[in-house]
């Protein structure tokens, strides 16, 4: 079996990986306690997922998957966008976060909290070999955190079609729509025939 290794440090998009992809085929430095620290400072979620992919598979040698996201809301202009992770600050919680996307949504009105969820997944082989998968999911940014599930700004974000946040949402819902599942599962036709 071709093992891939996670190139991520982030334990809820671990989970949530192995929960879309399944576990076999898949490591992650952090089931050994290992951590390295990637700066993302690449213009893009491309960048920024090709810079992970590639720092975490030279450390094992081994091809890697990273994941870059960012929460993109029109009345900010795309903001937080790809700097979703240091929103409010470096350091910073998911809570914070949301409080700094609360605080500048008040003055819009209900209807106008458009936002979507792009995820871009990086697969690296080598220097002259990677790819790109690119989900995306819509939905609306709401007045107030709801929900316990999931990570991030995930308390915020209702998707198109449903009532519920991410955060109310099961896992085995969220990872159905999201756009990490969106990504992954295209990634996921990919390496079918490129392991064969
Ligand atoms: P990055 O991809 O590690 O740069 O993550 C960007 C930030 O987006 C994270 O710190 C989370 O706050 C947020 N984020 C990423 N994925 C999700 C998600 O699936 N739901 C909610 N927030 C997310």
């Amino acid at each position: 079996m071709n093992k891939v290794l996670i190139a991520s440090n982030n334990s809820n998009k671990i989970f949530e990986i192995k929960n879309i992809l399944g576990e076999n085929q898949l490591i992650s430095l952090k089931d050994f306690g290992v951590s390295i620290d990637v700066t993302e400072d690449g213009n893009t979620l491309e960048d920024n997922a090709f810079k992970k992919a590639k720092e975490f598979s030279k450390v094992l040698n081994l091809p890697a998957l990273s994941d870059d996201t960012g929460l993109f809301v029109d009345a900010l202009d795309g903001a937080p966008g790809i700097y979703s992770a240091r929103y409010a600050g470096e350091n910073v919680s998911y809570k914070d976060n949301c409080n700094k996307l609360l605080a500048n949504l008040k003055k819009t009105e209900p209807g106008k909290k458009n936002a979507v969820f792009v995820c871009v997944i990086c697969f690296y082989v080598n220097e002259k070999e990677f790819y790109f998968f690119k989900g995306e999911c819509k939905g609306k940014i709401i007045a107030e955190a709801r929900g316990v599930n999931g990570f991030g700004y995930d308390p915020l974000f209702v998707p198109d079609g449903y009532n519920k946040s991410f955060a109310e949402l099961t896992d085995e819902e969220k990872n159905k729509i999201s756009h990490r599942a969106v990504s992954l599962n295209k990634f996921k036709e990919f390496s079918d025939s490129y392991f064969q």
